[in-house]
């Protein structure tokens, strides 16, 4: 049983009463990096979680960062709607959602990681840090999210991982960082540990696009979190990559740092919005096989135990 709280946008939760939790997710967003693809109606998102809500979802963690077009206050009107915990992000994405004059690259590193920390610990910034003045949001910001490049990680992107993993550091909050096509994973580890982050709270999104278990392993064994996210991605690869990645990193030895999520970042991936596969394949094509693979108890870790694990904070959410 998971022990410490969770932040969600409505206020801290048990983290052992999340239920099924989709590890990383998004329900509003409009990155400039991705012109056309924005998702900003909250009735839509509302009808997306009622329906995911419908076939088990217990939590949402929507990781949409800084500069994406994060929305609290439409966080907090879905999860009032429809009772589901929504935990929030803060935190930075990639070079490439960053437009050229855009703050976060002529920030220093001090006022990155005090961003971040001002969200984890008093509000959510309304509106993505561009006017500092606004008052912040009700909402506190649950998660940190990071970013680094294709087998690479920028200046920039060094930057704000080393933010990031200090306002990790100062909270116990839990980082996820977004990994190219599964690359730079080690690189990436390195770069949070000699910043200050603590291994139990990194988890590396994205490490199925490169499906390789002995490398999934090696970062396990490191005492990182591996969170995989292209279930029903079929133009990536099918279902069943997934599912036999999965066996074979529980064979290693590792069942205990798997995490799911969806992570539908473009309009065309949800129902609401006319496109799919939506909020609901999690436990409507996918939970299913998993049972088959795994057994119930080993379906049960991966989708309850191990996020509620990963995303508690040790006290009330700030040292
Ligand atoms: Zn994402």
């Amino acid at each position: 049983m998971a022990e410490g709280h969770v932040i969600t946008v409505t206020g801290p939760r048990a983290a052992d009463s999340l239920g099924v939790v989709d590890a990383h997710d998004h329900l509003l967003m409009d990155s400039p990096g991705m012109p056309g693809q924005g998702f900003t109606d909250p009735a839509n998102a509302i009808e997306e979680v009622l329906e995911g809500l419908a076939t088990g979802i217990g939590t949402i963690v929507e990781m949409t960062p800084i500069g994406l077009g994060r929305d609290p206050a439409g966080l907090r009107a879905v999860a009032e709607a429809t009772g589901v915990p929504i935990i929030a992000a803060s935190g930075y994405h990639r070079d490439a959602h960053y437009p050229e004059g855009h703050w976060v690259h002529r920030a220093s590193v001090e006022t990155l990681a005090a961003r971040v920390f001002a969200d984890l610990t008093e509000g959510m910034h309304p509106a993505d840090w561009l006017d500092p003045s606004l008052p912040l949001d009700p909402a506190r910001a649950g998660a940190i999210k990071g970013g680094a490049s294709y087998h690479h990680i920028s200046r920039g992107e060094r930057r704000r991982l080393e933010a990031i993993a200090a306002a990790s550091a100062a909270t116990g909050a839990a980082i996820l960082v977004h990994s190219e096509v599964g690359t730079a994973a080690h690189e990436i580890i390195d770069l949070l540990e000699s910043a200050g982050a603590h291994p139990d709270r990194i988890a590396l999104a994205h490490l199925d696009r490169n499906p390789d278990p002995e490398l999934h392993a090696e970062v396990a064994a490191r005492g990182v979190t591996l969170e995989y996210d292209t279930i029903g991605r079929t133009k990536y690869h099918p279902d069943s990559v997934v599912l036999d990645l999965i066996e074979a990193v529980a064979i290693a030895g590792h069942l205990d740092r798997i995490m799911l999520g969806l992570d539908l970042g473009s309009r065309d991936y949800f129902r609401a919005y006319e496109g799919g596969p939506g909020l609901r394949y999690l436990m409507t094509a996918f939970t299913p096989r998993l049972r088959r693979r795994l057994g119930e108890d080993g379906a049960h870790r991966i989708l309850v135990a191990n996020p509620a694990r990963f995303y508690a904070l040790p006290e009330d959410g700030a040292a």
